[in-house]
Formats: structure tokens, C-alpha cells, sequence
């Protein structure tokens, strides 16, 4: 690819607009924070949030994004269903996704997994240990054997979700839970990680080891070749035919 990796970072936006906690600590928004970081990595980056028109992800956009991060919370049902479909496309037609934290109830990633991705949850601030489970993937390069978010909301298990094709991520909580916190699928051309450390309320986004799984998610989910266009479905007229077995001349 001879472009700079084309990524678009959309954010629900609307808990950083009022004034509180969560705009203390992300007083541009979410998006502001993963964009900032994401230019720094070299990627030509764009934002989108929902209040836009078409959320900001028109058919332009799209055609103009290698991979889309999402984060939202509290207005999943306030995504149009024809946006959803316009993103579904993009991807089968091979745009990554990274999909962050609360976005495992999003439209677009129930939609992509076919499941509920119901998990169960808890909001005390414990210490979270993500342990990297398969390290030879490239959402695992540079980080250790495992790293800690000192203070999270605990996502755990039983979560809702196909299996993954790699689970890369296995979190374990303080109060004793365990949770598929990096999962990585391929949906018909396009790739999709989900990745959950990153609550509204808590300086997750800041970490340096948080800021390098999204920037190896962002760098693994880019289309291979470009354009990305979708899987055609085509009909091979007559079949194919059998090629007749000839014997072999024994000498
Ligand atoms: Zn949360």
C-alpha cells in the first residue's frame, strides 16, 4: 500500500459533553485522544461521531477508510440500521474494524458476530491483568507476557460471542473473574479485533501498553490489497469438469 494507512476513528461523543467525570478525563472526546495517537503511529486519520449526518461514515468516507474504530455506550440504538448496513458492506468488502470496550453492544458488532454479546460487568475501578495468550499475533507485538490496568470496570465471562479465530487477550480481575478481552475475526474480506480495556471514566486510553494493542489492531485489520472490493458470487457456466486420470506408462 502506498498510501499512509487511511483510519477513522468514530466515537458516540455525547458522554464528553457534559460536564463530569468522563469529560474531565476526555475533555475532546475519546476520538480526540485515539486520533492524536494514531497521527503520531503515521496513519492519515479522520474522526466521526453519531451527531453527525450519516454519523459521519457516509458512502465517501467509507470508500476513503482502511480501517473504522468504534467506541460507544449509551446511544448504540441511535445508530441508523442503513449506517449499519453501510459499514457491514465496507467490511465483507474488506475495511478493518477495531471495535473498543462498551462498542461489544454496538449494532455493528452484534450484527458482524451474529450473537447477543451479552457479558457481565462490574464498575469498582479493580486492577485488571491482561495476559497476551497468543504472542506470535500482531495485535501482541511489543508488549510482555502479560500488562496491568490499575484501575478498570471489569468486563467477564460468560461473553456472548462467536469463538474467536485468535483470541489474543485473556483478562483476569481482582475480584476473581477472567474475560476474552482480544478477540480477532475475519468477516468475509475484512478483519475485526475487539478489544475491551477502556472505560469513559478512567485514563485507560492514556496507556502507553493500551495505546499499542489499538495501533497493532489499527496496522493488523488494514486491507492486504486495495481496492477493497467484495467477494463476487459468480456462476461457473458448465462446471468444472473432472480432467481424465491417464495411466502411467510403467517403462
Ligand atoms: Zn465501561
Amino acid at each position: 500500500m502506498s498510501h499512509a494507512l487511511r483510519v477513522t476513528v468514530w466515537n458516540e461523543f455525547r458522554h464528553e459533553r457534559h460536564p463530569g467525570k468522563v469529560r474531565d478525563v476526555y475533555p475532546n472526546g475519546i476520538h480526540a485522544v485515539l486520533a492524536e495517537m494514531l497521527s503520531k503511529a503515521g496513519c492519515a486519520v479522520r474522526t466521526a461521531t453519531l451527531d453527525e449526518p450519516d454519523h459521519g461514515l457516509t458512502e465517501e468516507v467509507l470508500a476513503e477508510t482502511d480501517v473504522l474504530t468504534w467506541w460507544g455506550h449509551m446511544a448504540h440504538q441511535e445508530v441508523e440500521d442503513r449506517i449499519v448496513d453501510r459499514v457491514q458492506r465496507r467490511v465483507l468488502e474488506g475495511m478493518g474494524l477495531v471495535v473498543l470496550h462498551s462498542g461489544h453492544f454496538s449494532k455493528i458488532f452484534r450484527r458482524l458476530m451474529g450473537t447477543s454479546c451479552a457479558l457481565t460487568w462490574r464498575e469498582m475501578g479493580e486492577r485488571e491483568r491482561v495476559w497476551v495468550v497468543a504472542p506470535s499475533h500482531p495485535v501482541a507485538a511489543g508488549l510482555g507476557e502479560y500488562f496491568e490496568v490499575p484501575h478498570s470496570e471489569m468486563y467477564g465471562e460468560p461473553f456472548d460471542i462467536p469463538a474467536p479465530d485468535t483470541l489474543v487477550f485473556v483478562s483476569w480481575f481482582q475480584g476473581g473473574e477472567i474475560f476474552r478481552s482480544g478477540c480477532a475475526y475475519e468477516r468475509g474480506r475484512g478483519k475485526i479485533f475487539y478489544f475491551s480495556p477502556g472505560h469513559e471514566t478512567l485514563p485507560i486510553y492514556y496507556q502507553p501498553e493500551v495505546q499499542q494493542v489499538i495501533t497493532n489492531a489499527v496496522r493488523w485489520a488494514a486491507p492486504l490489497g486495495w481496492p477493497a472490493i467484495p467477494t463476487p458470487s459468480t456462476r461457473i457456466k458448465g462446471g468444472h469438469r473432472p480432467v481424465p486420470i491417464e495411466p502411467v506408462q510403467s517403462e
